[in-house]
């Protein structure tokens, strides 16, 4: 496994890369972010409701994605099939942890495209859901929109950490972790699409 993700490093990952600045800058990012959208919610039972329908949008978007889009090749998204692939390559599953920093190349979106979803993806929904929901569920949709994304690198980066370290040491992170690692396994093609949580793999009967 060592030469084989030794040769992948030199053939994959570009010289310049450094996956310290890739985690330093997303998280710099993604917490000025939150606190920015934060500031800005008037907070009420309605505006949690929201956060709450944004989050549970984004779970089933990243299900469907995983499921339907990454596992395949679709036409003019082949570049997205091929990131996923090096992801499945590089982290199998009896070997889910990363060696060095470096290594999260292949784990964390690349960053143009955790740029596009702030600068593009997020405030377009947000004005869709604006136009149809009306302007006073922009602010908390948003919000639940960008604390998803934290959520779901943070919790993918944890299901590829050693068992029993960090919040692996909780049985809730640990049960996530080992669906995760089913997915990484043989069955990747059918099985365990959801990264953050399971439900939809038990609502379409992909849970192994
Ligand atoms: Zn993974
Ligand atoms: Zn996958």
């Amino acid at each position: 496994m060592d030469r084989y993700r030794k040769a992948f490093r030199q053939k994959v990952i570009p010289s310049y890369y450094r996956g310290a600045l890739h985690v330093a800058a997303f998280a710099v990012i993604q917490f000025v972010a939150v606190v920015v959208v934060a500031s800005q919610v008037v907070w009420s039972l309605k505006a949690v409701f929201i956060i709450a329908m944004a989050l549970a949008y984004a779970t089933t978007f990243t299900y469907f994605l995983h499921r339907f889009f990454l596992h395949r090749k679709i036409p003019g998204l082949a570049w997205a099939h091929k990131m996923h692939h090096w992801h499945h390559t590089f982290y199998q599953s009896r070997a889910m942890e990363y060696d060095t920093l470096d290594d999260v190349y292949m784990l964390l979106m690349p960053p143009w495209i955790q740029l596009l979803y702030y600068i593009v993806y997020l405030p377009l929904l947000t004005i869709v859901a604006g136009l149809i929901f009306g302007n006073e569920v922009m602010v908390p949709f948003v919000l639940g929109l960008t604390l998803w994304y934290g959520i779901y690198e943070l919790v993918h980066w944890m299901e590829h950490l050693p068992p029993g370290k960090g919040p692996l040491r909780f049985s809730l992170f640990c049960k996530l972790r080992e669906h995760h690692v089913i997915h990484h396994s043989r069955l990747k093609d059918e099985a365990n699409f959801g990264i953050v949580e399971p439900s939809w793999d038990y609502v379409f009967g992909t849970k192994k």
